[in-house]
């Protein structure tokens, strides 16, 4: 495995995220999902294997519902290290704001990696504050032709095994906030530069193009709020405190649902 791809999409002079290294085995194995609003939203779905993470953009993110498959286009490998990144990138190659939606660890269901990703079947458990349980990403192959390697082998699909921690809960709706810092988008634009986008954002029209401009309103408020004066300053971290669930970071969010 090598990060080829990630180093050669990124211009590291100009975006906040890390360069590329591989990493030493660890004993745990490290995943992560990271929310990223750009020229579509989408979920990145990341499993630590062999020092890099192997990436998969889900466009509707995660289901606990067995019955819901959810698209996952596989992207290239990226470093460890990526895998705390919470922030904005301000122009090129994923310009758009990325959130820490969960974190944990996974286990394979398998003693060969390889092997099942060579196949087209990873079966693995989960471990994070959001996402639990047995799942697995499997190939369907030739629905993309034309994707890389030319076969449209980047096509799989992210499934939620029959387990304790399925159920019909619509994990991104009831959970949608880092689990990092606890905001939402517009918290971690305020955090960097809101008028980063005033000419050129990242998506102008359609639903995307809509969230973007409320998301920099928002986030344009905040940051005014915030640094004009101690009585709105402390108007809005209550706001943001009441919003915010103060166990949200370290609690448990998946509820547990009997069979
Ligand atoms: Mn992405």
């Amino acid at each position: 495995m090598a990060l080829d791809e990630y180093k050669r999409k990124r211009n590291f002079a100009k975006t906040p995220e890390p360069e590329g290294v591989v990493a030493p085995k660890r004993e745990k194995r490290f995943f992560c999902v990271q929310k990223h609003l750009a020229s579509h939203l989408h979920y990145d779905f990341r499993l630590e294997h062999n020092g890099v993470l192997l990436s998969w953009a889900v466009p509707k993110g995660p289901s606990l519902d067995p019955k819901t498959k959810r698209l996952a286009m596989m992207t290239e490998d990226h470093p460890v290290a990526y895998g705390d990144f919470e922030g904005v990138i301000p122009e090129g190659y994923g310009a758009g704001i990325v959130m820490l939606w969960d974190v944990g660890t996974w286990t394979p269901q398998t003693d060969d990696v390889d092997a099942a990703l060579k196949k087209g079947d990873l079966k693995f458990t989960l471990d994070g504050y959001k996402l639990k349980g047995s799942w697995v990403l499997v190939r369907t192959g030739g629905r993309f032709p034309g994707a890389r390697s030319g076969g449209g082998d980047r096509s799989w699909l992210l499934i939620k095994h029959r387990d304790d921690w399925a159920g019909e809960l619509d994990i991104t709706e009831f959970a949608p906030k880092s689990v990092k810092s606890s905001g939402d988008f517009e918290d971690i634009l305020a955090a960097d530069n809101p008028a980063i986008w005033h000419t050129n954002r990242p998506a102008k029209g359609g639903d995307t193009g809509a969230m973007f401009n409320e998301i920099i309103e928002k986030a344009a408020r905040l940051k005014a709020s915030r640094s004009s004066g101690a009585e709105k300053a402390s108007r809005a971290s209550s706001t943001k405190a009441a919003d915010t669930p103060a166990a949200s970071k370290k609690k448990k969010t998946a509820p547990r649902r009997k069979k």
